[in-house]
């Protein structure tokens, strides 16, 4: 299994990692533990979860695996919500190594930053950082990175608060764009580097049939996806939720035949795969600022991506809630249904999208 330096941590960590947000309740514990080990003996080291995963049942998971693994074979990757005070935090990370069954928790993660003003939250006096610094200090935490939804321009303010050794993004082939800046960006400041969310939330792999990430690929759209992450030469870690043997080793086997990119042949690899979606949102951001209501056009675009990959309205759903809930439409007020149909975005849409009829669908089938 290919490994690469985690940035300022110094750790040597594999392409592929695994990610713990896949043991839904319906796969007994003992497959979820099973798929861990197996990763692992396959060469997998950089493990994934948090603690509110799968109705909290993921760290359980690990722990129970990692009893019976060697300390010096994995590296456990959990996370501390970032609206939290520094007592919660402290709790949340005595219980996190408890149940992850470690001394020690290798990389721990300041937790889902969506929107600036919770990152200024999460530094002040008395909340999350000032609690996860502490835990470094003492020994319970080794390496403290950060993880967000938010776009280039607010990664890059991140990365120069000079906090964090590492940070992790929702990144994948359909929606580079919003944050590849921010993610070069990073890299070029030595931060480890970590993807999320590389098969587009499990779109890729369900709508395999019907998903093309290059319209003159013969590889399978999951391969295609998983090594457009794998193989940049900007990205560390690659984390793929693996909640069964042959999903581990099917993604092992595409991990296997990646090949780090140059910088260039990355470039022109982003070029094909836009080349090869005309009609789809790329998350470029251009039409933002454009938008006298202030609707967070891309998001709702990329909402809609969904819809024209698979046809299928619940997945559509499933993705608007997500969004809404947890992802980078949480807390918004604004709507598709805001929408005045000025058309000022369309005109700087480097798509040339029908962007006002696609938040027309959204308004009338999911809000
Ligand atoms: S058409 Fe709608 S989304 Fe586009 S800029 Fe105008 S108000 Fe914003
Ligand atoms: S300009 Fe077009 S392609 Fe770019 S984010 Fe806006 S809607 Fe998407």
């Amino acid at each position: 299994m290919n490994k690469t330096i985690f940035g300022k941590t110094g750790k040597n960590v594999t392409w592929l990692g695994m990610g713990g947000m896949r043991f839904e309740k319906e796969i007994p514990e003992k497959e979820c533990i099973a798929s861990i080990r197996y990763a692992n003996e396959l060469g997998i080291n950089y493990f994934d979860t948090a603690p509110i995963y799968n109705e909290d049942r993921s760290e359980d998971i690990y722990g129970k695996a990692f009893n019976e693994m060697p300390r010096d074979q994995f590296l456990v990757a959990t996370k501390g919500e970032n609206e939290k005070s520094a007592k919660e935090i402290e709790k949340s990370i005595e219980r996190s190594l408890k149940r992850l069954k470690v001394d020690q928790i290798d990389f721990y993660f300041l937790w889902c930053v969506i929107h600036p003003h919770q990152f200024e939250k999460a530094k002040m006096k008395g909340r999350s950082l000032e609690a996860i610094i502490k835990a470094k200090k003492k020994g319970l935490i080794s390496h403290v990175g950060v993880s967000t939804h938010m776009y280039s321009e607010d990664i890059i303010k991140i990365v120069d608060s000079g906090l964090f050794e590492f940070i992790m993004i929702p990144y994948n082939a359909l929606n580079f764009r919003a944050r590849e800046e921010g993610l070069r960006y990073a890299k070029k400041h030595n931060l480890g580097t970590i993807v999320m969310n590389p098969l587009y939330g499990g779109v890729i792999p369900s709508f395999r049939d019907m998903v093309r990430i290059y319209s003159d690929s013969n590889n399978s759209p999951v391969e295609d996806a998983l090594r457009f992450c794998l193989e940049s030469p900007f990205i560390d870690v690659t984390l793929s939720g693996m909640n069964s043997r042959e999903i581990v080793k099917e993604n092992i086997k595409i991990a296997g035949r990646a090949r780090k990119k140059s910088v260039k042949e990355q470039n022109r690899t982003a070029e094909m795969i836009e080349s090869s979606h005309p009609s789809m949102c790329t998350s470029c951001n251009y039409c933002l600022s454009h938008c006298p209501e202030e609707i967070n056009i891309s998001s709702f675009m990329e909402i809609y991506n969904t819809y024209m990959l698979t046809g299928d309205k619940n997945s559509t759903r499933e993705r608007y809630n997500w969004y809404t809930q947890f992802g980078p439409l949480y807390k918004s007020l604004k709507k598709a249904a805001d929408c005045t149909q000025c058309g000022a975005c369309e005109e700087e849409c480097t798509q040339y999208l029908n962007i006002i009829e696609r938040l027309e669908w959204i308004k009338d089938n999911l809000e």
